[in-house]
């Protein structure tokens, strides 16, 4: 197939002075590769369900460059089947409701083109597999950028309810990750005091958490925790962030070096928990085959017992 028959034209109508109009042309970087059985009257949630593929034109694989560093990416792509007296400026949404198409995501609009973010699962040489795209098998790709979400987090920093509950409660976004045991999201969090994340946070975190799932602390308890440290090292960090006993706090963390890497945690019920890191422990991570901070992820999977001696002082 000839390469001009990649070309794809689009009529931008820009009324400059009242007259005018300006025309500007884009080339297709690629085709989407998707369920051929899809159509424009397959519901979206259908649509975005299944994987899909990009497929590069090789001329344009050095732009892949590291985009398996981008989890997740904006794809533009064009609607190649909608017909030009198809186009309208507004209509009933899904919802029902009426919008105009710079209102909506209504694939019928002035230029016909699509925007979605989706979720990167691989990368295979010219061909990316993505989750979350809505576009029909054949679909010309204009481009692919990495998403930049930065201004829905300044939105969450500047959030003013949020902020008056953390000025008042700076542990609660902690608490309420404890209370619905997401390791994960303590661990990143933990790596923003520890200043990365690495396998030993991921255990402190873990230790942590076990502590006061087996203690039956409850929110209320929380700030009832000692901890008496025999070790100073990644753990250390992990285990002050997660119970919130810290170096700084002297009566509810006391540092008691040993030759082991372990860590005593009590209730205010007087029932303690020593967890001490198994000597096999940073083998067993070792052969963990994640590398980078997924390995630190991937740790927290393990089972507790196999990186842990536990001891119930009563
Ligand atoms: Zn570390």
């Amino acid at each position: 197939m000839k390469k001009s028959l990649f070309l794809i034209t689009f009529l931008f109508i820009i009324y400059q002075y009242g007259s005018s109009m300006e025309k500007i042309t884009f080339r297709s970087i690629g085709k989407v590769s998707a369920n051929q059985e899809y159509d424009y009257n397959t519901p979206l949630k259908q649509l975005k369900s299944e994987q899909a593929r990009l497929v590069i034109d090789h001329e344009y694989a050095e732009a892949l460059l590291n985009i398996n560093e981008c989890e997740y990416l904006d794809v533009v792509f064009y609607f190649d089947r909608l017909k030009e007296e198809e186009i309208r400026l507004s209509g009933k949404t899904m919802s029902g409701v009426e919008r105009g198409s710079f209102a909506s995501r209504s694939p019928l609009r002035p230029n016909p083109i699509g925007v979605t973010t989706v979720r990167l699962v691989g990368v295979n040489g010219n061909e990316l597999t993505v989750e979350g795209l809505d576009a029909l098998d054949g679909s010309p790709i204009l481009d692919i950028k990495c998403c930049d979400t930065s201004i829905f987090a300044r939105g969450i920093e500047s959030d003013a309810v949020h902020l008056s509950l953390l000025k008042a409660d700076p542990r609660m976004e902690i608490n309420n990750n404890i209370a619905n045991r997401q390791a994960d999201l303590l661990l990143i969090k933990a790596g923003q005091l520890h200043g990365h994340i690495c396998p030993g946070l991921a255990m402190g975190v873990m230790a942590a958490l076990y502590a006061i799932d087996f203690l039956e602390i409850d929110a209320a308890g929380m700030n009832d925790i000692k901890v008496v440290c025999e070790a100073r090292n990644c753990l250390t960090d992990g285990i002050q962030f997660v119970t919130g006993c810290t170096f700084a706090k002297k009566s509810s963390f006391t540092y008691s070096p040993t030759d082991d890497v372990a860590f005593t945690i009590s209730a205010k019920s007087g029932k303690s928990i020593r967890l001490r890191a198994k000597d096999d422990a940073p083998d067993i991570i070792k052969s963990i085959s994640d590398e980078g901070n997924d390995k630190a992820f991937a740790t927290l999977a393990l089972p507790f017992e196999k990186l842990f001696d536990i001891s119930i002082i009563e």
